[in-house]
C-alpha cells in the first residue's frame, strides 16, 4: 500500500516527508495505522548516527500507538480494530527457559531487540531505508509490526499516553522496580529529568522512596520534577553536586539512577551513594562513549552495587497494563510530560524543540 513516511535521506540530515510503498504483511505481523508517536532522545541520537553509523536513508520513531487495520495469517493476539501500543520490548513465547524464569524480554524464541534492520518501505526509485529502531517505524502513517511488539491499549487511555508509557515510562518506572529494586524508605537520587527521569521519580514515589532528589542542569525541569514527586532538587551546574546530595542525605543515597548519557555522570552518581548503595544506569550514548575507566574495586568494598537497565527489563503484557491501571487511577502522570503536539510534516520542528528548548515530550499526532 502507499503511505506517508518521514525519511532521513542520510545520517545527520533532517527528515523529509515522502509517499512510499509499504510491503505486504509477514505472517506474524499486524498493520498498524499510527495515531501518535512521541519523540525520544534516542531517536535523535540514532538520526545523528550517535547510536552507530548507518549508510543511506533511514526511518525512525519507536514510541508509537495506533489501531490495527489488518493482520498476518499467524497473528492471534490482536484483531483489526484493536487499539495498540507498539513497544520495542518484545513479549515472550511463554515457553522457553527465559520466559519461564520471568524474563520474557530475553525470550529465546522471539530473540533479543535488534536495531537498524531493513524497513518494509520502498521509496520511489527503489531505495529501502534502514529502520533505525529495528522492530518498526513510528514516524509513518502505517507500520508493519510483529505481534510480539504489540500491547493492547486499554479503553480510557489516550494514544499519546500509550506512546509515552511504551518507552519513557517503562524505562524509568520499571527500571526502578526490576533493576534498582528499591525498598520503602530508601533514598533516591534521579539524575537527568527528561521523560525517563520523571518516570523514575514517579516509580520511586510509588515504591515508597524517601527522600527523592531530582538532579538536572535545567531549573525549569527541576521545578517540574517536584510535580512528579521529587522532594528536593539539585542543579548540577551550581557547584559540587555530590556534596549537595550528601547535605540532603548524609552518608550518601541508597539509590542513584542515571537517566542521561555520559560516563562522567555515572562516576558522580557513584560518589553520591552510601557505601552500601546501588547505582542503576539507564541513559546511554554509544558503547564506546559509555566506557567506565575510573572505577576502582575499592569503590565497591562497602557493598555498593552497579547495575543497568535496558527499557526497564519490562514484561510488556504484565507491566504495561499495570501502568495503564495506575494512569487511569490518577497515580501516573503522563500528559503532564507533553509539551507539544505536531503533525508529521513538522517533525523537524518537534525534534528541534526537544533538543534545544527543553521540551520533555513532543508528540507527532496523525489525523
Ligand atoms: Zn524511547
Ligand atoms: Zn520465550
Amino acid at each position: 500500500m502507499r503511505c506517508k513516511l518521514a525519511v532521513v535521506p542520510a545520517e545527520g540530515e533532517q527528515y523529509v516527508i515522502e509517499e512510499v510503498e509499504l510491503a505486504d504483511l509477514r505472517p506474524d505481523e499486524a498493520r498498524v495505522k499510527i495515531k501518535t508517536c512521541s519523540i525520544c532522545h534516542s531517536d535523535i541520537h540514532s538520526q545523528m548516527g550517535e547510536h552507530g553509523h548507518f549508510e543511506g536513508s533511514a526511518t525512525g520513531g519507536h514510541e508509537a500507538a495506533g489501531v490495527v487495520t489488518e493482520i498476518g495469517s499467524e497473528v492471534t493476539y490482536v484483531q483489526p480494530g484493536d487499539r495498540v501500543i507498539c513497544c520495542l520490548v518484545k513479549a515472550g513465547c511463554g515457553k522457553c527457559y527465559e520466559c519461564l524464569m520471568g524474563r520474557p524480554y530475553m525470550c529465546l524464541t522471539n530473540g533479543p531487540m535488534q536495531f537498524k534492520l531493513p524497513s518494509p518501505y520502498r521509496r520511489s526509485g527503489g531505495d529501502v531505508p534502514t529502520q533505525l529502531p529495528g522492530a518498526f517505524t513510528g514516524f509513518a502513517e502505517y507500520a508493519n509490526v510483529s505481534e510480539n511488539n504489540l500491547v493492547k491499549l486499554d479503553e480510557g487511555v489516550p494514544y499519546e499516553v500509550g506512546s509515552i508509557i511504551g518507552c519513557a515510562v517503562i524505562s524509568g518506572f520499571m527500571g526502578l522496580l526490576h533493576r534498582a529494586r528499591l525498598q520503602p524508605f530508601e533514598s533516591l537520587a534521579v539524575i537527568g529529568c527528561g521523560g525517563v527521569g520523571m518516570s523514575a521519580i514517579q516509580g520511586g514515589r510509588f515504591m515508597g522512596a524517601f527522600p527523592i532528589i531530582a538532579v538536572d542542569v535545567d531549573d525549569s525541569k527541576l521545578q517540574r520534577a517536584k510535580g512528579f514527586g521529587a522532594d528536593q532538587t539539585v542543579n548540577a551546574k551550581s557547584g559540587d553536586v555530590v556534596a549537595a546530595v550528601k547535605r540532603i542525605c548524609p552518608g550518601g543515597v541508597d539509590h542513584a539512577v542515571v537517566c542521561v548519557a555520559g560516563p562522567g555522570i555515572k562516576r558522580q552518581a557513584l560518589d553520591m551513594l552510601h557505601p552500601t548503595g546501588r547505582l542503576t544506569c539507564i541513559g546511554h550514548g554509544t558503547y564506546e562513549s559509555e566506557m567506565l575507566h575510573d572505577f576502582s574495586a575499592m569503590d565497591f568494598f562497602g557493598g555498593r552495587t552497579l547495575t543497568g537497565s535496558g527499557m526497564g527489563a519490562t514484561n510488556t503484557r504484565l507491566d504495561i497494563p499495570r501502568l495503564m491501571a495506575l494512569y487511569r487511577a490518577g497515580l501516573l502522570k503522563v500528559e503532564e510530560m507533553i509539551d507539544g503536539r505536531y503533525p508529521l510534516e513538522r517533525i523537524n520542528e518537534a525534534i528541534d524543540s526537544a533538543l534545544h528548548a527543553g521540551a520533555l515530550k513532543n508528540v507527532i499526532v496523525f489525523d
